[in-house]
């Protein structure tokens, strides 16, 4: 069981298992909510061949994880 972590078994939404992995880079970046400053992370991608469904997962570093709990509003589990 997965529990729709696609980085470890199949696709988190339709179940096949037909995963890809690649990395997303660009000029994107991770900010706080009306912010116009921010970091640009780069993320793993994981892509299912059978819906389309996509999860990215970012590249912490010490530094980011460190912008991340100062600067992003966190929230709670539901
Ligand atoms: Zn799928």
């Amino acid at each position: 069981m997965t529990n729709g972590d696609m980085r470890n078994g199949p696709c988190g939404v339709c179940g096949a298992d037909e995963v890809y992995q690649g990395e997303f880079t660009g000029q994107v970046g991770l900010r706080p909510v009306g912010v116009t400053l921010g970091k640009r992370p780069v993320f793993d991608v994981y892509l299912c061949g059978a819906c389309g469904h996509a999860q990215w997962h970012l590249k912490l570093t010490p530094g980011l994880r460190s912008y991340i709990e100062r600067r992003l509003d966190r929230r709670p589990p539901r």
